[in-house]
Formats: C-alpha cells, structure tokens, sequence
C-alpha cells in the first residue's frame, strides 16, 4: 500500500521559491498528542514535527533530531509489519532556508536511491526501496527507534497543514489551543503558517515551541497567526552554547529580544545542567531582556531541572540540581523582573 502522505506533486503549482506549494504545507509528523496539560495554558492537542537544527547533547527525544535515511535497518524488527519497503519515494517537503543547517534538512524528501544505498551498503533490499510506514499497524513498541542508529524515527507521516487539522478537530470541543512542537518546528514556517491559519478559524490559540533559530522577522505571517512562542534559551555565553548545541547563540537572542518587544513570547525556559550551563547568569540576563516588555503581555519563566534518564551517555554523569540551587535561581529571575516564575 502507499504510505499516508505520499502522493506525487510534481505537477502542482510552484512557489517562487521554484518548491510546489503542496510541498511547502507539508511537514514530517511524527505524533499527535491529542491531549495535553503541560505544552501551554489549558488543555492542548500537540503536533510534534520531525527533525531539528541543533544538536543537543541533553536531549530527551533524540530520535526527533534527523531524517531517516531509509537504511532499511528497523524493518526487519517491526513485529506488526507496519513498517515495509515501497518503491514510491516520500513526498517533497520544502524546509525553511533561514535556519543555519538547511543544507542537512534538505534531504528531508529528496531522498534519491543512491543516497539510500550509500547509508547502508549491508542491506541489498534497501538499496532501491524506501522505507514506509502504515501507523495502523503500528503497536508503539519503540523497537524501531532502539534500532535505528541515525537519530531518526520511521513512524513519521508527511502531512498537510489540512491533514493536520481534520485530526485536531476531532478534539474542538475539549481543547483550547494547539501548540507544535519538535524536533524543531520552525523549520517548516509555510505548514504552521498553514496549520495555524485553520486553527485560529476554529476559535483555537496557537502557540510554537521553538529553539529560536527562525528569523522571524522573514515570516510576517507566520507572527501574524501565532498566539506565542515558548523559546528554549540554553545559555548566555555562545561558546558554551556551541559546546552543548553545535551552534552559537547569536540567533537565539535575536529572536529573544524580537519576540519579546512584539508582545509573542509565552514562556522562556532554562534547563538547568550544573557544572556544564552558567544557569544564574543566563537567567538573569535572559530576564533582563524580557521584563521591560511585560506590560505587552506576561511571561513565564520555566526553570527546568537536568534529568539523566533517556539523554546521551556522555551526559548521565551530569547531576540533577538540588532544591536549593532551583530556588535561588527562581530568586534570580524575579530579581531581574520576572513575575510568572515557575520550577520543574
Ligand atoms: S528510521 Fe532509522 S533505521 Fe529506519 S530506515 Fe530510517 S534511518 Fe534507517
Ligand atoms: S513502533 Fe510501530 S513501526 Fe516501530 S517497530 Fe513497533 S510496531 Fe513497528
């Protein structure tokens, strides 16, 4: 059978930007959370999208990160069958061209056969095949995702903002809002600008999860249909921004200062890692920017405690920081303005 989300495009309207405008609403969906408490105000459905920019030593979800390159290696162990060989090539999706590493996202539907047979010359019936996958098969039993060694994930459906939507409404009357998230969500602005779009028509607020790395400024729309952005702001120093990200984080402020002055931040969030982050001084100068701007609307600043469990090996030695250290840190950011000061 085709998989959900791979129809051909070739012969739909194009963009300027020379991508066909199907492709630009499409995006990689690896979940639909249809209910959620903690992504946000009230209750939420919560669109996670696959693939993201940075490359974050402490991250929990690190089969989000890439794109899978149809190695052909978590077939054999899917017991369901929900996962196959197909000759029909993914979709084209079309990824955002101001985010640092567009070069890496976009692979995201050009797969070729050769790229999938150079990713693993071991597995002959890969080599002209590409991986899909059917979710009603699909029993959640993650033994795709312990098999796969490239940060990816098989179970993903290439969807339009339209798709989307039809299985959020299923919810309209319990929910308030929507949020996407990642991966890095960003990287697909014409999807969410998209999906947004329809949200807000339903009476439903729309709210991103972001790193920060977007130029926003690029993306009028975009700002237009969202209701805030939930910014991840990882350190102040960008050296020691690059050691835990692989990127600096000349854009992250950027996008701060830009949100903020324009009344779109919902929350910032810091996750505190000791002996690794400057937690204090990151907090203080990130509140520092933002509190002058409350009065547009409020934030809140979540404090977030490092957690070994689930991240990368060379970072379980890290420790959880205490109890003390958390509430000073809160002290610090009501200190520098902050009024809506959360600790998890
Ligand atoms: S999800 Fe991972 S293991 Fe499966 S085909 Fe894609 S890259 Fe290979
Ligand atoms: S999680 Fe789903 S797709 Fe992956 S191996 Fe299990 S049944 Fe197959």
């Amino acid at each position: 059978m085709m998989a959900e989300g791979t129809p051909a495009v070739a012969d739909t309207p194009m963009t300027a930007q020379g991508v066909s405008a199907e492709a630009a609403r499409r995006a990689p969906v690896n979940r639909i959370l249809k209910f959620s408490s903690v992504d946000g105000p009230g209750n939420r459905t919560v669109v996670f999208l696959q693939g993201c920019n940075m490359n974050c030593r402490y991250c929990h979800n690190p089969e989000t990160r890439a794109l899978c390159v149809h190695c052909g290696d978590c077939v054999g162990v899917c017991p369901t069958g929900a996962l196959f060989f197909s000759d029909t090539p993914p979709v084209f999706i079309s990824a955002s061209a101001s985010c640092k590493n567009v070069a890496d996202v976009s692979v995201l539907g050009a797969y070729s056969h050769e790229s999938a047979a150079s990713a693993d010359a071991s597995s002959p019936s890969a080599r002209t095949k590409y991986v899909a996958y059917d979710h009603t098969k699909c029993i959640f039993c993650d033994a795709c995702i312990k098999a796969c060694t490239h940060d990816a994930s098989p179970r993903i459906r290439n969807l339009t903002a339209e798709e989307t939507f039809r299985e959020i409404e299923k919810q309209l009357p319990y929910i308030r809002g929507v949020t996407v998230s990642g991966g890095e969500c960003t990287l697909y602005p014409d999807y969410v600008t998209a999906l947004f779009s329809l949200c807000r028509d339903a009476g439903l607020t729309t709210l991103l999860d972001s790193n920060g790395t977007l130029d926003f400024a690029a993306y009028p729309e975009l700002l237009h249909v969202t209701d805030g952005v939930m910014l991840d702001v990882k350190a102040w120093d960008s050296s020691v921004h690059r050691s835990m990200t692989d990127t600096d984080n000349t854009d992250v402020l950027r996008t701060l200062s830009f949100l903020a002055e324009r009344g779109k931040l919902e929350e910032v969030r810091t996750v505190v890692v000791p002996g690794l982050v400057d937690a204090e001084k990151t907090i203080r100068e990130t509140a520092h920017v933002i509190a002058p701007h409350l009065s547009k609307r409020p934030v809140r600043y979540k404090i977030i405690a490092f957690r070994p469990m689930g991240v990368r090996e060379s970072f379980r030695a890290y420790q959880t920081p205490d109890a003390a250290l958390l509430s000073s840190l809160a002290d610090t950011a009501r200190a520098a303005g902050m009024t809506d000061v959360v600790v998890v």
